[in-house]
């Protein structure tokens, strides 16, 4: 199985949510937080908007800048800053590995916040670190067990988990 972004984010934020992510259970699709997050990812940087679809990366936007190009990656909120930072390192390193040189900007529109992400050599093995690890865990034959942790009271899959 091919990694993805989506993949890389929810593994940082709960290993569980990635595996059930990656045997293609459905989250629920009512889930609030969901929609939410689709409907600013939508709505926001209108004009500079172009969501690129390459191969397996589903980029949120695309414009000209930094080395080649600058992609960006809009969350609705920085609370899983972290993950959100991962994914975008991923993208980085997977155009690196197509022969493209790109930066990276984080952009939570409903905080008015960018942040820069440039994949320097210490990055590129993070991802790659993560990527193994990933991949380790999708390989297993059972989701590992849920645990509580802060993100389970917004998560799509808490009901599949909780209830
Ligand atoms: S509800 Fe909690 S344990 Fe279950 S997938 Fe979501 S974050 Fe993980």
């Amino acid at each position: 199985m091919r990694i993805v972004g989506s993949l890389v984010q929810a593994y940082q934020i709960c290993p569980r949510q990635a595996w059930l992510m990656s045997r293609q259970i459905c989250p629920d699709e009512d889930n609030v937080y969901l929609q939410l997050g689709r409907l600013i990812g939508a709505q926001s940087f209108g004009r500079e908007r172009k969501e690129v679809r390459l191969e397996h990366l589903c980029i949120d936007l695309v414009r000209r800048g930094g080395r080649d190009f600058v992609i960006g990656e809009v969350k609705k909120s920085s609370r899983a800053r972290e993950a959100a930072r991962m994914q975008l390192a991923f993208y980085l390193y997977e155009l690196r590995e197509m022969g493209m040189e790109a930066e990276g900007e984080l952009l939570f529109p409903e905080e008015r916040r960018r942040e820069r992400v440039v994949l320097d050599e210490s990055l590129a093995r993070q991802v790659e670190e993560l990527k193994a690890r990933i991949l380790a865990l999708i390989a297993q034959d059972q989701a590992p067990l849920p645990e509580k942790i802060r993100f389970c009271g917004k998560c799509a899959y808490a009901e599949f988990c909780w209830a």
